[in-house]
């Protein structure tokens, strides 16, 4: 007989996504343990910008699960668990160059296609917001998105009674039978009902069948100064060509200018083929740089004072992985959210605790979420272990 669980679920990874599960099923009363490496947003989730955005979503599934995400996160942030973690504030989107008007032109529709909750309220020349320095053909204005810091989530989720933390804890092995699941720990192991894996990139360490690809980015945090005119983000067209895969041929760097409410400026954010952290170079930096000084010249009064690396867990299909993990009974996968999982968080942070426990999908795009199961992998990894 094996051991008697000790949680009804056990979640691999306190990032966000992590987090998030936790936080949904500590509030239908489930015994939650939330084990991770490091500690909380150590990854992806700590090393991030914080938009919480439908314009850079491919259009789709995806766009349609962020406007759906965007409201419930407004809604966790109203008096709920994410109150002062999300910030409602407009969204900048430029471009020069044929590129990016016709990304320009792509959003546009996308959004208008959607009648979600983000709606564009101008579309001219860059006199439509003062501040704004040359270089600039066309700004679209958004209303409806917001912004919120990773780690602040995390830690809001997280402090809910009824969640177990256990940090520094490296899970080594995952073992699951048809009663439950036990984490070898190296000094201990736990036993759970079922597992949820939310590890983003270390995926491939504990799952190395699914086919996860680290996506580095390249940020740049300034010092604090008085607040200007930029009330939200500032995203250079060629960041959502950038999202698309289509990356290689930007014609200019896919700068993003972040205003936070500390006063600093946030800027990135490079999309790079390697999971490196340790990897900040001159060259990236001085394009980021030079391209978020001329779009927004206030920049030129601060200074750098950090620069850093975060890793994003992409998949070859450009899809999150979400559900049943076939073959391994109990065990239900939430990663591979590239550039988009403090956005999509929320909302699937819900759907992956009803699977847990069995219940009706809420989300409006229930019948869509069997797209993002790990089962649209299982014949490559079968062809991978023959
Ligand atoms: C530069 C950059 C900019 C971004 N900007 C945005 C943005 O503006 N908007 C947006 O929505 N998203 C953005 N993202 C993406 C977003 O940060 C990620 O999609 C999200 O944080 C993923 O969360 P997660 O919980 O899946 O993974 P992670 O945050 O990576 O969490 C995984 C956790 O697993 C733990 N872990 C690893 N190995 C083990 C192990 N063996 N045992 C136990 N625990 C382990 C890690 O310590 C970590 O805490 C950005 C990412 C980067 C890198």
């Amino acid at each position: 007989m094996p051991d008697p669980a000790e949680f009804d679920v056990l979640i691999a990874g306190a990032g966000i996504v992590g987090a998030s599960v936790a936080w949904h099923l500590a509030s239908a009363g489930l015994r939650v343990a939330v084990i991770d490496a490091t500690g909380p947003a150590a990854a992806a989730s700590g090393a991030s910008d914080g938009a919480v955005s439908v314009a850079s979503k491919k259009p789709g599934l995806m766009a349609r699960l962020a406007s759906e995400s965007l409201l419930y996160t407004r809604e966790l942030s109203t008096g709920g668990p994410l109150a002062g973690a999300f910030h409602a504030r407009p969204s900048y989107v430029f471009g020069s160059g044929a590129v990016e008007m016709s990304a320009l032109d792509a959003l546009v529709s996308k959004l208008a296609d959607l009648t979600g909750p983000v709606r564009v309220t101008a579309d001219g020349p860059a006199t439509l917001l003062p501040g704004l320095g040359g270089a600039v053909d066309r700004l679209v204005v958004l209303e409806g998105e917001g912004h919120m810091p990773g780690h602040k989530a995390v830690r809001a989720y997280l402090s809910r009674p009824g969640i177990t933390t256990i940090w520094p804890a490296p899970i080594r092995a995952i073992a699951s039978d048809s009663n439950g699941v036990t984490l070898d720990l190296g000094h201990r192991k736990l036993r759970g009902n079922t597992l949820v894996a939310a590890l983003g990139t270390a995926t491939l360490d504990l799952f190395p069948a699914l086919p996860i690809q680290p996506r580095a980015g390249q940020l740049i945090v300034t010092d604090r100064g008085p607040v200007d005119a930029l009330r939200g983000s500032l995203t250079a067209a060629s960041y959502l060509v950038a999202k698309t895969g289509s990356g290689d041929q930007l014609p200019l760097p896919p700068v993003v200018i972040d205003p936070l409410t500390t006063g600093q400026y946030l800027i990135g954010s490079t999309r790079e083929a390697h999971g490196r952290t340790d990897q900040v170079d001159f060259a990236t930096l001085k394009s980021l740089l030079s391209r978020a000084s001329q779009i927004w010249p206030a920049l030129l009064n601060r200074r750098v004072i950090r620069t850093f690396a975060g890793v994003r867990a992409a998949v070859a299909d450009g899809l999150p992985i979400v559900g049943a993990m076939p073959g391994q009974p109990r065990v239900l996968m939430a990663t591979g959210f590239e550039g988009d999982g403090i956005c999509l968080s929320a909302v699937i942070g819900r759907e992956v605790a009803l699977m847990v426990q069995g219940l009706a999908p809420q989300s409006h795009w229930a019948a869509d979420l069997a797209a993002l199961s790990p089962a649209r992998f299982e014949n490559t990894a079968q062809k991978g272990a023959a």
